[in-house]
């Protein structure tokens, strides 16, 4: 999981060697190891060895600095203790890059997340499960919602993998669909999911979690759920057809 937070009083061109921006994204994103240095001097290691510092405006940026690891997303306690734990640490991560003066000197935290962002909660068991193979060999669906492009993206899953680096967990992808049958619940007749939660294994989940995925799932599944209650039936009787749905 990790909390997110936006930051002012500090200009992009004295921080540019510490900003992801465009630039920096094109020559493999320096700016990452510069800023946790930076962090490291002013007192703090932090728990995600890939900070960022995201333009929003020439004041404005949003910080990624954080990771906590092992606290299950579907349980409030755990979600309230990670976010207390992550605002703790951005407080002094930012109070100790304040603490060095010069570019950093009027730096301010402006805003938190209202909690801390879940990565992974739930995966409901659907019609069809998406899994490694899929992605390893670029799978096609004629009932596709979506094409997949986003690469394995796991973060650490405890704080020791994180020196290991290797996120992708070594899966090279093939841009792959997500068919209708992964939103629709074996389990539960007339339940429907979208986003991060649908049927698809641990691997898979990590790369079609994020939002350009989440939102054509969330209009396929809406499209669905309308036909079948405006005709008494089950999503799954719907004839992927009738949704008249082209995937991009
Ligand atoms: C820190 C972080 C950084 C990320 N960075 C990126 C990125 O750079 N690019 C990218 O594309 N993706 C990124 N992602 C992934 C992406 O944001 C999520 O995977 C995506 O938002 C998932 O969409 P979703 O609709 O499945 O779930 P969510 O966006 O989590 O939406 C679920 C919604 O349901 C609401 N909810 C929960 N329980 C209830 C309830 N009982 N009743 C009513 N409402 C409820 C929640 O409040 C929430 O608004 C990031 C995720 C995190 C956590």
């Amino acid at each position: 999981m990790s909390l997110l937070c936006l930051v002012s009083g500090v200009y992009y061109d004295e921080i540019k060697p510490f900003v992801r921006d465009a630039e920096d994204s094109k020559i493999g994103t320096p700016s990452k190891k510069r800023l946790e240095n930076e962090i490291i001097r002013g007192g703090v290691k932090p728990s995600y060895t890939r900070p960022g510092l995201y333009p929003i405006r020439e004041d404005l940026y949003m910080l990624m600095t954080n990771h906590e690891y092992g606290f299950n997303g579907t349980d409030a306690n755990q979600v309230s203790l990670a976010t207390l734990r992550a605002r703790a640490e951005l407080h002094k991560i930012v109070n100790g890059l304040r603490g060095l003066g010069g570019v950093w000197k009027n730096l301010r935290i402006v805003a938190t997340g209202e909690q801390i962002g879940v990565r992974e909660g739930r995966r409901i068991h659907g019609l069809y499960t998406v899994t490694r193979k899929d992605l390893m060999e670029g799978a096609r669906h004629p009932d596709a919602v979506c094409r997949v492009n986003m690469g394995v993206d796991v973060h650490s899953v405890k704080k020791d993998d994180e020196s290991k680096g290797s996120y992708n967990r070594g899966v090279k992808l093939l841009p792959y669909d997500i068919p209708i049958r992964a939103l629709i619940a074996s389990d539960v007749e007339g339940l429907m999911m979208a986003g991060r939660c649908i049927s698809g294994d641990f691997i898979a989940h990590s790369s079609y979690r994020v939002t350009g995925n989440a939102v054509p799932m969330g209009q396929a599944a809406g499209r669905v759920g309308a036909i079948a209650s405006l005709s008494n039936r089950l999503p799954q009787e719907v004839k992927w057809e009738e949704v008249k749905w082209q995937v991009e």
